[in-house]
């Protein structure tokens, strides 16, 4: 078997299609669509992230307002900014690019943003509405992502045995709810580093999403025949034989996809699926101020 390819480009373009339409509605009703992202630092794969969303907001006519400051900025100076952003009626949307610097406190600024402007889903409130098992709100982008990949794709979740590989905030537990939400009504084992023998666990399931950021960690002996496999992982690894000297590799070995069903690549799976996310998040906010 050769894995088909979950194709996040592919069902990215189709999202933005989706959302040129409403954002013209918004602009037609004297509404511009406009997310604010604030990147303090240098650090150089949070500056691609960040020049990735804007360039999505060009494509999309959607008004974007990049707000980059140095690492020794102070935790006042954002507070302050926040605080402007939640205040300013034009702006729907308000991300911090993660990670910060050391010095400054990440949760207390998410903790800030006003919840209905959240749209990376990271708020104590858009993060409890999920538990809750409301996922009609501002939704985790990189999760919700795999969702709509897997939708697109025409993949059943019903009744299947998910293991998600990580825990995180941003990614493995909102994966795992949003998996075991009414309507996916998959059934959920969520593996961390501490769990005992991962790869037994990835034989029983289904579906597979790998998100712990170890390079090609799930290995192809761990995969049942025929499952689909998310990749959500993206890590640098050394390779001389490229000019630059690295390549970016996911969280799953390439001879997976011998075995599954479905396997999003990386580059070009999850990724583009977490941008279109984000700009749906702040279209949806923008449309809670048309009349
Ligand atoms: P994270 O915050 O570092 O979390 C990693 C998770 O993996 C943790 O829960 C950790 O367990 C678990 N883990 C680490 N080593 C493990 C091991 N050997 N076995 C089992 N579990 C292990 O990372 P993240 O933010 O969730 O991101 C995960 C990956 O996804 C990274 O490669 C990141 O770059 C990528 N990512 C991609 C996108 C995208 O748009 N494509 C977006 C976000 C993240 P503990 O909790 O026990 O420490």
């Amino acid at each position: 078997m050769v894995a088909q390819r979950l194709d996040g480009k592919a069902c990215s373009q189709e999202v933005e299609a989706d959302l040129s339409a409403r954002i013209q509605t918004c602009i037609e009703n004297g509404i511009i669509p406009h997310i604010a992202v604030i990147i303090v630092g240098k650090d150089p794969a949070s500056h691609v992230y960040v020049g990735a969303k804007i360039k999505a907001c060009e494509r999309l006519n959607l008004k974007s307002t990049h707000i980059e400051l140095s690492a020794d900025t102070k935790q006042e100076e954002l507070r302050d900014i926040v605080d402007k952003l939640n205040q300013d009626d034009s702006v729907h949307g308000i991300l911090i690019q993660s990670p910060l610097p050391n010095n400054l406190d990440e949760e207390e600024l998410t903790d800030l943003i006003d919840p209905k402007k959240d749209v990376d889903g990271f708020h104590p409130t858009n993060l409890g509405r999920l538990v809750q098992g409301r996922t009609d709100g501002m939704l985790p982008c990189t999760p919700s992502g795999v969702m709509r990949l897997l939708e697109w794709a025409g993949i059943e979740t019903k009744g299947k045995r998910a293991v998600v590989i990580g825990r995180s905030q941003n990614v493995g537990m909102p994966q795992a709810l949003l998996l075991t939400a009414r309507g996916a009504d998959s059934t959920v084992t969520i593996a961390h580093s501490k769990t005992d023998n991962i790869p037994e666990l990835c034989k029983s399931a289904d579906i597979i999403v790998a998100a712990v950021g170890r390079p090609e960690m799930v290995k192809a002996e761990w995969v049942k025949s025929g499952a689909v496999v998310v990749d959500v992982g993206v890590n640098r690894v050394d390779d001389s034989s490229r000019e630059r000297g690295w390549r970016l590799a996911g969280d799953v070995s390439p001879e997976v996809k011998e075995i599954a069903s479905w396997l999003s690549p990386v580059p070009g799976g999850v990724g583009p699926m977490t941008v279109a996310m984000l700009m749906e998040n702040t279209v949806r906010s923008a449309e809670n101020n048309l009349n």
